[in-house]
């Protein structure tokens, strides 16, 4: 117990994007804050800030439109309402992501359907998506997760073969690109999320942007209650929230911005540094798909093939978290999320299982056998916290405690 206890206190603590260790908040935010009090004009529809980081945003991507939201939560609804589905319409997504990317399908009225991911980045390709198509497909959402773009080439191709219009969610993957090509810039609309744990944050908040004039002019009215804002004859258009981001979350926004790219830069780097520590383990799955890929690492993810490597990604991770004192996560979300409650019992609005209740059987088929890449993703995978805080030593800590760790699994 004391020996435990000795070996504990000396053991290296790694920063954490909860906390400041893990962050890149400081003076700048500070410093425009006060600014935000000191003229008291809090909201956005009066004040610079908000509109500042729009404006900036949408530069540095080389996009026409970007509008912020309160979360990352709300850009993708507002990019699901831009793309206007009828009740009953399909938004083919994948089954791995954040909740906050499926419920606000079921607010608009259409009906997730989940499809197959590829089990090396958990990511959807062209092939699982092309299985979910039915005439009823709206849009498809593509999830650049962890920071790794998905293959977007053949992903377009199809996409635009079929005239459907394509929605990423870039919130895990600032500053990614896929053949040089910025991910948000790819397909029709896109989101970013700016809550506590992504590249850069606001504690909450979100961005939808766009190069369709179309789909921004209806983002920007479906954050603002569907006000027609320096209209003629203003009026309330349609059915829509005030999803407004405040002036205080855009100074901070506009603070952040600014440290971007050091955010992505200093994870890139580090990332590499462990994948080439790594290179060579059996069993064991590196994040290196290949030069048309810029992964900006919101996370780090190794697979682990528990045939070669006794216990596999949970018994990897119960070693480093007691031996070493670093905390992953094996299976990432746990489950797919069709086998959450919301969807596997349909719970919803009131009793009515809407929309549900207007989807084709063969929408709400969520057999394992149909996922298999799924279930093997989230079998294999183990998420280790990643931020732009690491240091050389900290990243050769992990290196050198995976390897132990390995090797005390070999018994
Ligand atoms: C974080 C996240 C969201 C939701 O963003 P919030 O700001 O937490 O509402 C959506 N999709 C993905 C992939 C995310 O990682």
């Amino acid at each position: 117990m004391i020996e435990k206890l000795a070996t504990q206190v000396s053991l290296p603590q790694l920063p954490s994007d909860q906390d400041a260790s893990g962050r890149t908040l400081g003076d700048e935010e500070i410093r425009l804050l006060a600014d935000v009090i000191e003229k008291g004009v809090l909201t956005s529809t009066k004040g610079n800030y908000v509109r500042e980081f729009e404006q900036k945003f949408a530069q540095r991507l080389g996009v026409k439109h970007a509008y912020c939201t309160s979360h990352g939560t709300a850009a993708l609804h507002v990019a699901y309402a831009a793309i206007d589905p009828e009740p009953g319409d399909e938004f083919i997504t994948t089954s791995i992501t954040d909740m906050g990317a499926l419920t606000p399908i079921l607010y608009q009225g259409a009906i997730p359907v989940f499809c197959d991911v590829d089990p090396r980045t958990l990511n959807v390709t062209a092939e699982t998506i092309e299985r979910a198509i039915s005439p009823r497909t709206k849009a498809i959402i593509v999830t650049h997760l962890f920071g790794q773009p998905c293959d977007m080439g053949p992903i377009m191709e199809l996409a635009i073969a079929r005239g459907i219009p394509v929605i990423e969610d870039c919130a895990q993957a600032f500053g990614a690109s896929y053949k040089g090509r910025a991910v948000g810039t790819m397909g029709d609309i896109a989101c970013f999320s700016l809550q506590q744990g992504k590249h850069i944050t606001t504690g909450e908040g979100g961005v939808v942007v766009t190069n369709r004039d179309d789909l921004g002019r209806r983002s920007y009215l479906y954050i603002n209650k569907a006000w027609g804002y320096g209209d003629p004859k203003p009026d309330h258009y349609f059915l829509a929230l005030n999803y407004r981001m405040n002036e205080l979350t855009g100074a901070v926004a506009l603070a952040q911005l600014g440290k971007l790219d050091m955010s992505v830069d200093s994870r890139v780097e580090r990332a590499h540094q462990l994948t080439k520590s790594l290179r060579g383990l059996p069993g064991i799955g590196l994040p290196d798909f290949g030069p048309e890929y810029f992964h900006t690492f919101w996370k780090y993810c190794l697979t682990v093939d528990d045939s070669i490597v006794p216990g596999g990604a949970v018994g990897l991770a119960k070693i480093l978290k007691e031996q070493y004192g670093i905390f992953s996560a094996p299976r990432y979300i746990q489950k797919p999320a069709f086998r959450c409650q919301i969807f596997a019992e349909r719970v919803t609005f009131g009793k009515s299982q809407f929309p549900f209740t207007l989807a084709r059987p063969e929408a709400l088929d969520y057999s394992e056998r149909l996922f298999p890449g799924t279930f093997k993703g989230l079998n294999d995978v183990l998420v280790l916290p990643w931020n732009e805080n690491y240091t050389r030593q900290h990243v050769a800590f992990i290196a050198d405690s995976i390897k132990a760790s390995l090797e005390t699994l070999k018994g």
